[in-house]
């Protein structure tokens, strides 16, 4: 899932600029399970941003609502009255939320209350881990379902740097695992080393996004409409 972080309730305040009337939007669905932007997390910025706005003692006005997804046009469009009443909306979504919102509503202003911060799992109460980096050739079954690009701090993809600690830790950062020795205890979990001694080409970066934003585009799902060229 997409993991995010609020921002700092300063920061907030100064993005909302000289808007007075702020709907603040949840997301219901990865925000909430990493507790950044759902329901719960928008009455709790609501609550701060009022406090905030009284001490400074700016007239502001904030109303609350959490949508199933905010990166759905359908979502986004049962709500689209509530949205033009307001100034500006503080989405608490990821970046994509954020962009399906302001792509349908171009002239309104559609603020980010959160950093989009990485895709991930939660690994224990409270804890999540970045595990994969979307770069478009995915190679898990190379690697024991241990992601290089993610893993290793330099995206290596034929195996360790040489700088790998003695207790398995990263040369970049000792407090992290390093991702080739992982990979490399789980191929040998699975009796399978051999893969291990593969050599892998050079990537083609260019699928991970390197040349610009990524599409996809399924011709069998594709709907033509009246006028299409
Ligand atoms: S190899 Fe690529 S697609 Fe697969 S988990 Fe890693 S970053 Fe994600
Ligand atoms: S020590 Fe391990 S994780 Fe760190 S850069 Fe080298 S191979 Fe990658």
């Amino acid at each position: 899932m997409i993991i995010g972080q609020r921002k700092p309730i300063d920061e907030i305040m100064g993005i909302l600029e000289e808007n007075k009337k702020i709907l603040v939007l949840g997301c219901g669905t990865c925000v909430t399970v990493c507790s950044a932007g759902g329901e719960k997390e928008v009455g709790i910025l609501s609550s701060a941003l009022r406090m905030k706005s009284q001490i400074e003692n700016v007239e502001i006005t904030f109303d609350e609502n959490t949508i199933e997804r905010q990166c759905e046009k359908e979502f986004v469009d049962a709500i689209k009255k509530e949205i033009e009443d307001h100034d500006a909306v503080l989405s608490m979504a990821c970046g994509v939320g954020v962009q399906t919102i302001a792509d349908m509503f171009p002239h309104k202003m559609i603020l980010p209350a959160l950093n989009t911060t990485f895709m991930g799992m939660p690994k224990e109460q409270g804890i999540w881990v970045e595990n994969c980096r979307a770069c478009g050739n995915c190679r898990l079954h190379l690697t024991g379902g241990i992601c290089p690009v993610t893993r290793c701090s330099k995206n290596l993809l034929n195996g360790p740097c040489g700088g790998t600690t003695s207790e398995g830790k990263c040369e970049v950062d000792k407090d992290i695992d390093c991702g080739w020795y992982l990979v490399y205890y789980r191929l040998k979990e699975q009796d399978k080393l051999s893969i291990f001694e593969e050599i892998q080409p050079p990537n083609d970066w260019r699928a991970a996004g390197h040349k610009g934003p990524r599409k996809i585009i399924r011709e069998d799902l594709v709907i033509e409409r009246e006028g299409d060229a």
